[in-house]
C-alpha cells in the first residue's frame, strides 16, 4: 500500500497528466467493487446461511464425479459479474465442503469462459473459432483442475493453511497421517452437541467449540463422523483417507 501511494506521489510530482489519468482509472474499479462486493456479501451469507452443507458436498464435493464437474462448469458459465466476486463465493463453497478441483473449474470458468462472453465472441471472430477455443478452454481447465487437486490436497486443508496465514484465529486444526478435521470457529454457535457427542475431541471454550487433542483413534474417529453430520451449524469438517 505504501509503495502505491509512493508511485503516485512519484507520478504527480514528474508525470501529472498520467497521474490524474491513473487515479480515474481506479476510481472507476474502486465504485465497481463498492457496488458489486456488498450484493456478493450478501448472497454468499445467505447461501452459507441457508444451503445444508450436505447439498453443496453432494453438487460439488469429492464424491460429486461428473455432476459436480457440470455443475462448477455452469456456475461458473452462467455467472455474472467480475472475477473477484468469485473468491468470497469459492471460498463459502470450500467452507461447506466443495472440493479443490470443483473450485479451480468454477474459478475458472468464470474468467474465460462466461455464456454472454462466448455469444459476442461468436459475434466478432466466428461461431468457429468461438467454439474451438471453447473445447480447448475446457480440456485445458479440467488439466489444470486435476493437477491443482493433487498438489493442493483436499479443501479443509487449504482453508486451514489460509486461516493460519490470515491469523484470524478463525478455524481450528487438527490432522495425522490419514485424516483431518477443522472446525470454522468463526460461524460455530456453541451449541456443544459436538462436546456431547464425543467428548474426547471436543470441549467448549468462550463458547465456541475447539479440539481437544490430535489423536485419531477408531473410536474417535467414528464419533467425529456422527458430529459433523449432527453439526447445526454445519462447521465441521473431517477427512479420513482410511
Ligand atoms: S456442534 Fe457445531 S455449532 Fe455446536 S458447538 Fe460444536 S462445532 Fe459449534
Amino acid at each position: 500500500m505504501l509503495f502505491i501511494i509512493l508511485i503516485y506521489i512519484g507520478m504527480f510530482i514528474f508525470m501529472k497528466d498520467k497521474a490524474v489519468q491513473s487515479v480515474g482509472n481506479s476510481m472507476y474499479y474502486v465504485i465497481e467493487m463498492l457496488e458489486i462486493i456488498p450484493v456478493v456479501f450478501v448472497l454468499t451469507s445467505l447461501i452459507e446461511a441457508w444451503v445444508p452443507k450436505k447439498v453443496i458436498m453432494n453438487s460439488f464435493g469429492e464424491n460429486s464425479g461428473t455432476k459436480g464437474y457440470v455443475f462448477s462448469f455452469l456456475l461458473g458459465s452462467l455467472s455474472a459479474g467480475p472475477i473477484y466476486a468469485a473468491f468470497p463465493v469459492c471460498k463459502m463453497l470450500l467452507r461447506k465442503g466443495a472440493s479443490v478441483m470443483n473450485i479451480v473449474i468454477i474459478l475458472s470458468a468464470w474468467a474465460v469462459v462466461k455464456v454472454p462472453m462466448l455469444a459476442n465472441e461468436a459475434k466478432f471472430l466466428g461461431v468457429k473459432f468461438m467454439g474451438l477455443r471453447w473445447i480447448l478452454t475446457v480440456i485445458s481447465i479440467t488439466i489444470m483442475a486435476y493437477m491443482v487437486s493433487k498438489i493442493i490436497g483436499d479443501g479443509s486443508q487449504l482453508l486451514a493453511e489460509n486461516e493460519e496465514k490470515i491469523g484470524d484465529g478463525s478455524q481450528v486444526f487438527a490432522k495425522d497421517k490419514d485424516c483431518h478435521i477443522s472446525i470454522d470457529k468463526q460461524y460455530c454457535i456453541g451449541c456443544g452437541v459436538c462436546v456431547r457427542l464425543a467428548p474426547l475431541k471436543f470441549k467448549l471454550q468462550d463458547g465456541k467449540a475447539i479440539l481437544i487433542n490430535n489423536s485419531f483413534s477408531e473410536e474417535v474417529k467414528s464419533m467425529i463422523e456422527e458430529v459433523v453430520d449432527k453439526c447445526p451449524a454445519h462447521v465441521i469438517t473431517y477427512k479420513s483417507n482410511g
